[in-house]
């Protein structure tokens, strides 16, 4: 089985994905600056070692033994050979160590890395030309270039050097301005349309002070507040060192949108407003399908009750479900269960690498 572009809907088709029978994830960090193919092969036997499902075990060894190229920085696999379920996602950014044996594919470590990795769009722009790039968890999944009109040789046309023309006249500094004024928005307008088809989720733009903030002007409002960071770059800059300077601007600002949407969920649900925060809470607002964003410690384990008729969730050892009065099963980790039905509601989740004790590990923010 060939490994897969991990894209938003293949992650959300992942998520909603449950058996009747248990699924092993599995996580190799396999790059190539940390150990050999060599040892992380090693790593992954020793892992597996460990797993209780024999048959998954297998089918694993024997793909990255027959399969696997080595390339990449991670890989995720996800196998119930009982449901004849096996998919494979070899990654450019890295991954820890680790398996989960459950009735569903463990995906929170692919929503921490979609949330710092995915879909960034970058924007090159000067005065007459401006390059768009899409890059999707460390790869350079598309790249577009945008040409206008060239500015300079407007200067050594006829009609400037007429006699008595004075240099700097008001008509020529408006017509260069023109000029300028209609490439930066010709640039948007391309960036806009790569940007949509793409479906960015953030923006960084590159160029001078000037020419950044030139560009900016001609984006419609909805689409400013998707720029991310803004930072100098030369117009033929390397791809890497352009995913290179966007990651650095990029990071630093994902972790301050998390941090405000934190302080928000705080806020909101301390007046009892469109927020709430805790386990259960959360829980129970993903179960009745209120969820807009959810946000969770990127560690925070705890066990509960789902209900297998209706969905209900729950960390209090009830009878039975308060909606439809099934028999409640337990489950190792209800964090994973309030990600996965986030994302198959088609809510974001963001999952967040430090302690949350504001909102007490978890929160969402609602949409009603
Ligand atoms: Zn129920």
């Amino acid at each position: 089985m060939a490994s897969s572009t991990l894209t938003e809907a293949a992650l959300r088709d992942l998520a909603a994905q449950s058996f009747a029978v248990p699924v092993l994830s599995v996580y190799l960090d396999t790059d190539p600056t940390r150990g050999s193919a060599d040892e992380h092969h090693a790593r992954l036997r020793a892992m597996l070692k460990q797993v209780p499902l024999t048959a998954d075990a297998e089918a694993v060894q024997q793909y990255f033994e027959q399969k696997h190229d080595w390339h990449g920085r991670g890989v995720a696999v996800f196998s119930a050979q009982e449901a004849d379920f096996f998919r494979v996602y070899v990654l450019q950014v890295g991954v820890r160590d680790q398996w989960w044996v459950s009735k569903f594919p463990y995906v929170r470590p692919l929503v921490s890395l979609f949330d710092a990795y995915g879909y960034y769009g970058v924007v090159l722009v000067d005065k007459t030309q401006a390059r768009f790039f899409l890059f999707h968890l460390g790869v350079l999944e598309e790249q577009e270039g945008f040409v206008g009109e060239e500015v300079r040789k407007i200067k050594a046309g006829g009609g400037s050097s007429a006699p008595g023309r004075r240099v700097g006249a008001p008509g020529l500094d408006n017509y260069l301005e023109g000029v300028i004024e209609r490439n930066l928005r010709g640039a948007a307008q391309a960036a806009m349309r790569f940007f949509a088809r793409h479906k960015v989720r953030r923006i960084l733009v590159g160029g001078s002070e000037e020419n950044v903030a030139l560009f900016r002007r001609f984006l419609p409002k909805r689409w400013q507040s998707l720029i991310v960071g803004t930072f100098p770059m030369d117009m033929r800059a390397g791809h890497v060192e352009v995913w290179r300077k966007a990651m650095a601007v990029g990071l630093e600002a994902e972790r301050r949108r998390e941090a405000r949407l934190i302080e928000q969920i705080r806020t909101q649900a301390a007046r009892g407003g469109r927020a709430v925060v805790g386990l259960d809470e959360t829980l129970g607002a993903v179960h009745e399908g209120r969820a807009q964003v959810v946000v969770a410690e990127e560690g925070y384990r705890e066990p509960g009750y789902r209900c297998p008729t209706c969905g209900f969730m729950t960390t209090q050892p009830l009878e039975a479900c308060p909606f439809c009065n099934s028999p409640l099963e337990p489950v190792a980790d209800a964090v994973e269960l309030v990600v996965h039905q986030a994302l198959d509601q088609g809510s974001d989740v963001e999952l967040v690498p430090r302690p949350l004790d504001e909102i007490a590990h978890i929160g969402a923010l609602l949409r009603y």
